[in-house]
């Protein structure tokens, strides 16, 4: 029996590829409704999904941003009947918070925050009425670990972390499943698109100091990090397949190994200090992506050894 996927965000990266490998499984066993907010830009998408186009994908408009386009996009699928959700849609937002307006900062949680949630209110009371359903969180590692000088995207971020590990609990009263995806850096359009926000910020209201450690110490670092540790969107899609695919799909899901140890790190150190202590090394310590692995593993290896309490007196 065919299974109803509904996708948000499909014209480019992650959503396009999760979009055409569920469309081409041989066994068919998706109906892939792959959504996108201007269907103008349908053409990559229609390329890459090739004859599955019209058979087992089709596409709808929709603005995560928007009740409106929400609610019609919703009601237009064959009663409302949605198997699995995937709220991938997101933006990015780098910089010095000090040149970053508000209205800008907020448009990040409309799309990543809000969005995502508005999705899952339009979309969860038929799967709790039906007693099935999935829905998959296209978070990040930046959901988890804080990541200087994208203090507002790891924000919102934390915030739909934050937002589904309190859904989980009831969902799981309706078995309803809830999946967050959270992989470390992945070549997509969203990486250029930063990088061009870059190129043209002028830095209102910060200092020269903050202005250089953004351009000439955090940019090139994300640079060779995206380098030698990004993922392709085609294995963001595969982790999250398998996440679909599987019979008791976990809660959270890493995508890249090499991220592990800086989540582990955050939990080897109830205080923080040991995460803080470590990022700030990485950027201000060291230049080589060898050193930045060696001091993640030295710390992690330390604090392991000894667990440190708060002391009373
Ligand atoms: P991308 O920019 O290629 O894709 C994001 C998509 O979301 C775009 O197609 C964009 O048009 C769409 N979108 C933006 N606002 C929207 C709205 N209001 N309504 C509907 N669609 C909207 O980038 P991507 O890397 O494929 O990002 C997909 C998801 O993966 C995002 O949630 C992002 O936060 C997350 N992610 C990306 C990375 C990375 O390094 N690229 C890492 C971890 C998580």
């Amino acid at each position: 029996e065919q299974k109803v996927v509904l996708i948000t965000g499909c014209s480019s990266g992650i959503g396009l590829r999760i979009a055409v490998l569920l469309a081409r499984d041989e066994l068919k066993h998706y109906h892939v409704i792959a959504t996108m907010r201007d269907l103008r830009k349908k053409d990559r998408l229609v390329e890459a999904a090739g004859d599955t186009y019209g058979k087992t994908l089709t596409l709808l408009s929709l603005d995560v941003c928007s009740d409106d386009s929400v609610r019609q996009c919703i009601d237009s699928v064959k009663d409302r009947h949605i198997d699995i959700l995937i709220n991938n849609a997101g933006v990015g937002l780098l910089g010095p918070v000090e040149s970053i307006s508000m209205d800008d900062m907020k448009k990040v949680f409309e799309t990543n925050f809000f969005g995502t949630v508005r999705m899952i209110k339009e979309v969860m009371p038929d799967m709790k009425k039906r007693r099935a359903g999935h829905i998959i969180v296209m978070s990040s590692v930046m959901g988890l670990q804080g990541v200087v000088f994208n203090d507002v995207y790891t924000a919102s971020k934390f915030a739909i972390e934050g937002f589904c590990e309190s859904m989980a609990v009831q969902l799981l009263k309706f078995n309803v499943k809830l999946s967050l995806i959270e992989p470390g850096p992945v070549h997509t359009e969203f990486e250029t698109k930063m990088m061009e926000e870059v190129a043209k910020m002028e830095y209102p209201g910060a200092d020269a100091d903050t202005v250089r450690y953004f351009k000439d110490v955090y940019i090139p670092s994300s640079i060779d990090i995206f380098e030698a540790l990004g993922q392709t969107p085609e294995d963001i899609a595969k982790c999250t397949k398998k996440v679909i695919e599987s019979s008791r799909p976990r809660f959270r899901n890493l995508t890249n190994s090499l991220y592990t140890p800086i989540v582990a790190m955050k939990y080897a150190d109830e205080t923080g200090g040991l995460s803080v202590h470590t990022f700030y090394n990485l950027l201000f310590n060291f230049g080589s992506l060898m050193h930045i692995t060696m001091s993640i593993l030295k710390c992690l290896t330390c604090s392991c050894l000894r667990r440190r309490t708060i002391s009373p007196d």
